[in-house]
C-alpha cells in the first residue's frame, strides 16, 4: 500500500516512522521498516521490525537503538496472505540480506515459489512479495541495480519496490510498473515513497518515475534507467503543496 525510503546523514527510523504516518490516510492493516546498522565490526547489518495494526504499533516495537541512515519502511494492504506481523513487509532472504518493500501484485507468485520451493527456498510469509526477495538473493549478478533487474525479468504483475542489501549500503534500489514511486530529491539525502504526502515536509524537489523505470538512490546522488538498464533523464520538478 505505501512506502517510504531515506539515505543521508539524519537517524531515519523517526523519519520513516513519521513518513508512515503521512500514508496512514491510505488504509492499511500492518507495517515495518528495515534499516542498515553498522554495528562495530558488522558494516551493514539488517535491523528489521514488522508489526500488525497502526504505525503506532511498529513504533512502540522499535527497540531504543535502532540507529541507521539508511531504510525503508512499509504500510501494507494484504493481497497475498491474511494481516499478520509475518506477513507484513518488509522481506528478507535466509541470509538477512535482501530486503524488499511492495506495493501491488506479483500475478505468477504462486509458481514462482513452486519453482523456489523445490530449488530448497524456505518462506517465511504467504505473500507473493517474498519470492521477490529470493529471486534477488539468487541472483547472479555483480551489482544490486543487475540483481534486481534480473529478479524483475521473471515478475509479471504490478510492483512499486524498494529494496536494500547489506553488502551495497550505499544506495536503494527501486523500479516502478503499475504502483507510483516518486523520488524525493534533498541537500545530501534522498527519499523515495509511494506519494509524495510522505515526502513534502523535507524536500519540495521530486521525481516520479514511469512504469518500467528504475532509480538508485545514494546519499549525495541519484540516477534512474529502464528495467532494460538504459540511462533515462529524469529531471526534478518542483511540487506544490499547501502544508
Ligand atoms: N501484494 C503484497 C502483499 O499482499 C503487497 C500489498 C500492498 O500493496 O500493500 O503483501
Amino acid at each position: 500500500c505505501g512506502i517510504v525510503g531515506y539515505i543521508g546523514k539524519r537517524d531515519v527510523a523517526p523519519l520513516l516512522l513519521e513518513g508512515l504516518q503521512r500514508l496512514e490516510y491510505r488504509g492499511y492493516d500492518s507495517a515495518g521498516i528495515v534499516i542498515t546498522g553498522k554495528a562495530a565490526g558488522k558494516p551493514g547489518t539488517l535491523k528489521m521490525v514488522k508489526a500488525k495494526g497502526r504505525v503506532r504499533e511498529l513504533e512502540a516495537k522499535v527497540p531504543k537503538r535502532f540507529a541507521g541512515t539508511t531504510g525503508i519502511a512499509h504500510t501494507r494492504w494484504a493481497t497475498h496472505g491474511a494481516p499478520s506481523d509475518e506477513n507484513a513487509h518488509p522481506h528478507l532472504d535466509a541470509e538477512n540480506k535482501v530486503a524488499v518493500v511492495h506495493n501491488g501484485i506479483i500475478d505468477n507468485a504462486s509458481e514462482l515459489r513452486t519453482r523456489l520451493t523445490a530449488d530448497g527456498v524456505v518462506f517465511l510469509s504467504e505473500t507473493d512479495t517474498e519470492v521477490l526477495t529470493h529471486l534477488i538473493a539468487r541472483a547472479q549478478a555483480d551489482t544490486l541495480e543487475e540483481k534486481v533487474r534480473e529478479a524483475l525479468r521473471h515478475v509479471e504483475g504490478t510492483y512499486g519496490i524498494a529494496v536494500l542489501h547489506a553488502d551495497f549500503n550505499d544506495r536503494i534500489v527501486v523500479a516502478r510498473n503499475g504502483s507510483p514511486v516518486v523520488l524525493g530529491i534533498g541537500e545530501k539525502e534522498m527519499f523515495v515513497a509511494s506519494d509524495v504526502a510522505a515526502l513534502v515536509a523535507h524536500t519540495r524537489q521530486v521525481v516520479t518515475l514511469d512504469d518500467g523505470e528504475m532509480a538508485t538512490l545514494k546519499a549525495d546522488d541519484f540516477r534512474t534507467y529502464t528495467t532494460e538498464g538504459s540511462t533515462t533523464t529524469a529531471t526534478p520538478t518542483t511540487v506544490e503543496w499547501e502544508a
